[in-house]
């Protein structure tokens, strides 16, 4: 069985789930796209993804870009994130990443059994997602989720933006909703080199917004340091949207500063619908 075909497969299991972006019907799985009953039909791809937001071009996030992050979060830059992320998903059957980049957090994050979602605008990241299995992987547009409402047990959202009003829709009556926002201090060594006069990163405004979406709201503080090879410093710099708009020689001579460790901080925020 070639992959797209193990994930054409897989879908069929949980069609149910699944709902047509454009007329939110019901959609079904046949040898080879999803359809709708109105007949609006997405084909799988052969990385065994679908692109359900094709009108939509996403150019800004590249292969390299991706490509530098999956070799980032490899090394183990995220393990003690993801460690806190495994024991509060562990006893979750459906789990969505809504923001899923390249697919690794949530490859990492999925108890056994469990079926996961993976789903990002960005159609790079999703396309290398698509090689890890056990999940649906869709390119699709979080303003408008392809998935039938109160269909997922909980939802993780990690250093990317939101819509809970979409969130809300799929997520259970009693889903939990884990969202991870930078602190003060992430990526603290490189805020210091770069902007050494601008104030403070503050996440008050992201956490006030989440506290009045979502009931029973808990704060968890994850603070580490992190040693880095060159090459990996060097993809870091590159790669986080922090230093988008540094020079390249100022990202050069931070580089060839040898700084090898990096703090990261993090708040994870954890509601109920
Ligand atoms: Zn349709």
């Amino acid at each position: 069985m070639t992959r797209k075909q193990q994930r054409i497969h897989f879908a069929q299991q949980h069609q149910t789930l699944l709902r047509c972006p454009l007329c939110y019907e019901q959609v079904e799985v046949n040898e080879a796209s999803m359809v709708c009953a109105n007949r609006h039909t997405f084909d799988f791809t052969k990385q065994g993804y679908v692109n359900l937001a094709p009108q939509r071009t996403e150019n800004l996030y590249t292969k390299e870009l991706f490509t530098a992050r999956r070799m980032i979060i490899d090394s183990g830059f995220y393990t003690p994130l993801h460690q806190e992320l495994i024991k509060l998903v562990a006893d979750a059957k459906v789990i969505a990443d809504l923001g899923c980049g390249e697919g690794t957090h949530l490859q990492q994050l999925l108890p056994e059994g469990a079926l996961g979602i993976g789903i990002d605008l960005a159609k790079e990241g999703v396309k290398m997602a698509a090689s890890y299995d056990n999940v649906l992987w869709q390119v699709a547009d979080l303003a408008n989720i392809p998935l039938i409402t109160s269909s997922v047990d909980a939802i993780v959202n990690i250093l990317s933006p939101s819509n809970y009003k979409e969130f809300k829709r799929i997520l259970r009556a009693d889903g939990r909703m884990i969202k991870v926002v930078p602190s003060e201090n992430y990526l603290y060594e490189l805020r210091e080199a770069f902007f050494p006069d601008k104030s403070p990163y503050s996440n008050t405004t992201i956490v006030e917004l989440f506290e009045q979406q979502f009931a029973h709201t808990k704060k968890i503080t994850v603070r580490y340091e992190q040693q880095l090879t060159a090459e990996l410093m060097r993809m870091l710099v590159d790669m986080t949207p922090l230093t988008q708009n540094v020079a390249s020689v100022q990202k050069a001579q931070f580089i060839a500063d040898k700084i090898q460790t990096i703090t990261l901080e993090f708040i994870i925020l954890l509601g109920e619908n």
